[in-house]
């Protein structure tokens, strides 16, 4: 279960809401019983339940420990604004491919977000994805979902990576794993549906990212880049 930090005191943690409802009537767990948490931040806790009701669920932390199931590699997917359920498939099959953060670019030929206080709202929907996935896989480091940019912005931030991979189907080279880098951090550009426009992956190209080919099919790209994400994890993480 993914604690917050504020609901925590050194040694007590309380979970409320659906979660508190889940642990009481779902997973019928009593006083005693053990508990698994995390925060979230990379720190995992045990606990034994002092106190449950379907609204609250006190918890006396037994202890603490660095988490076992995040990767020692920073990645960075760009993912230009898809369809919505498209970009809800992303961010539950990243948070399981142990992705650090993500951040949804406007190009081109992306789809715009619709509706009033959009980013936000979308942002808020992501961020509820995001955690629910946590739980099923076990991280414990949510997927930072930065909230979108353009593509300038996108190039600029991707400075500070190593490993700049731009993802274009009509690249002739093929993906065959990263040259060493200085740090261990990378960063992953995927089109929109419509694909890139030449020229934008020319200058992704002239900022320092090599364009590769994922084979010659022409996948989805919600699939482009859970396959990329995959593929760079196995080469560079964990
Ligand atoms: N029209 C389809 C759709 O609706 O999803 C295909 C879209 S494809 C053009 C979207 C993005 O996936 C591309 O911009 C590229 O980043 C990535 N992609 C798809 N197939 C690829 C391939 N064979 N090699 C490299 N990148 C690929």
């Amino acid at each position: 279960f993914l604690i917050n930090t504020e609901a925590l005191s050194t040694d007590k943690a309380v979970i409320h809401g659906q979660d508190a409802k889940h642990i009481c009537k779902v997973l019928r767990l009593k006083p005693k019983d053990t508990i698994s948490m995390t925060n979230g931040h990379g720190t995992d806790f045990t606990g034994s339940i002092d106190k449950i009701s379907p609204e609250c669920v006190e918890i006396s932390i037994l202890s603490e420990k660095k988490s076992l199931t995040e990767s020692n590699l920073d990645l960075t997917l760009c993912t230009a604004m898809l369809k919505h359920n498209k970009m809800d498939e992303i961010i539950k099959q990243i948070t399981q491919l142990g992705v650090t953060r993500w951040i949804p670019f406007y190009c081109k030929r992306s789809i715009p977000l619709s509706g009033p206080n959009r980013e936000k709202k979308h942002i808020e929907r992501w961020q509820t994805i995001a955690r629910e996935s946590l739980k099923q896989c076990r991280r414990s480091c949510l997927v930072e979902i930065m909230p979108p940019m353009d593509f300038e912005q996108v190039l600029s931030f991707s400075k500070s990576c190593s490993h700049r991979f731009a993802f274009w189907e009509a690249s002739d080279r093929p993906f065959g794993g990263p040259a060493p880098g200085e740090n261990n951090k990378a960063v992953v550009l995927i089109g929109p549906e419509g694909g890139f426009e030449e020229e934008e992956v020319r200058s992704a190209v002239e900022s320092g990212f090599i364009s590769y080919s994922l084979g010659p099919r022409i996948l989805r790209a919600e699939t482009a880049a859970v396959c990329a994400c995959g593929l760079i994890q196995y080469l560079l993480g964990d």
